[in-house]
């Protein structure tokens, strides 16, 4: 499928962490721990839970990042299918433990030994490694910080998407990776996908949105007149992100009940708000339920 193919114009949000301390909160995103599902160690679910257990996930959120709570799923409050009544994982060194024994992994397991989580250099991203780190030898897990700078966005991406790594630290925002825009490297000019001058192919850079663009200092092409996207929703954070083959699925994630949902809410009158809604909220559970990702705290928007 068109939009999911186009992986390569994917600008990947792990670093910025806003400080701002606005009296309402408004969210587009989800900060989270991923967790590498072609790792041996997190076939079975009941490790993956266990993981999200033993994270003191309420203690990251609010000293870390001066939130009130840990998010209780992977949709945002303020967005399309926000379940304020569900319940993600609490925190329980003891049930994470017995989760782990069920699953037949004891605390010498040698998978849990040398397990390496991937994140970027910002200071309160570093703080949340360390604090996972140490969270996480409660279960026997011993982890090892990988660091990748930030401003080295390719590098990042491709060692994100080597999957070498067995957990990885990542923000992803709604919209992110919107409408595809093609700059023209000769004339700075950028146009719409339909324009009858798209430039020819050695000179041609792809956008992922409208902004990206712009913040490459392109200008719009006055014929095509370029337009930013949709405002983003709810799919628009899904569906790369846990749809199977989805451009920021980094966790190798697939359940085909996700991916027929995530497939029909694109088709979806948005006028059938009820619906949605309640669509999102079935998503958010069989997510969560299945765990392959831990969330940490919802990105607020940039106004
Ligand atoms: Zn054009």
């Amino acid at each position: 499928m068109f939009l999911r193919s186009r992986i390569l114009t994917a600008i990947l949000i792990a670093g910025w962490l806003l400080a701002s301390a606005a009296s309402a909160k408004e969210y587009d995103g989800v900060w989270f721990l991923g967790l590498n599902l072609d790792k041996p160690i997190f076939k079975k679910v009941e490790v993956r839970r266990a993981f999200g257990q033993a994270i003191n996930r309420q203690a990251i959120a609010q000293k870390i990042m001066s939130e009130e709570a840990a998010p209780q799923g992977v949709i945002p409050p303020g967005m399309a299918g926000y379940d304020s009544s569900f319940e993600g994982f609490s925190y329980n060194v003891a049930e994470a433990k017995r989760l782990m024994s069920e699953a037949g992994v004891g605390m010498d397991d040698p998978r849990l030994k040398n397990m390496i989580l991937l994140h970027t250099d910002g200071v309160k991203t570093v703080a949340i490694a360390e604090e996972i780190s140490r969270d996480l030898q409660m279960i026997g897990a011993k982890v090892i910080l990988k660091q990748i700078s930030y401003s080295d966005q390719s590098r990042w991406y491709s060692e994100l998407k080597s999957e070498k790594y067995d957990m990885f630290l990542m923000g992803y925002k709604a919209g992110e990776i919107g409408t595809l825009f093609i700059g023209d490297q000769k004339s700075g000019l950028f146009h719409s996908v339909g324009c009858g001058k798209i430039p020819a192919p050695e000179n041609q850079q792809f956008f992922g949105s409208y902004q990206e663009a712009i913040r490459a200092h392109y200008a719009p092409d006055p014929a095509c007149k370029p337009r930013p996207g949709k405002e983003p929703d709810t799919h628009d954070l899904l569906e790369p992100l846990f749809h199977w083959g989805g451009s920021a699925n980094f966790t190798g994630y697939k359940n085909s009940r996700v991916d027929i949902y995530l497939d029909q809410l694109e088709e979806l009158d948005p006028a059938l708000v009820e619906l949605r809604n309640a669509r999102f909220k079935a998503i958010n559970q069989l997510i969560m339920l299945d765990a392959p990702v831990i969330p940490l705290f919802y990105i607020q928007k940039e106004l």
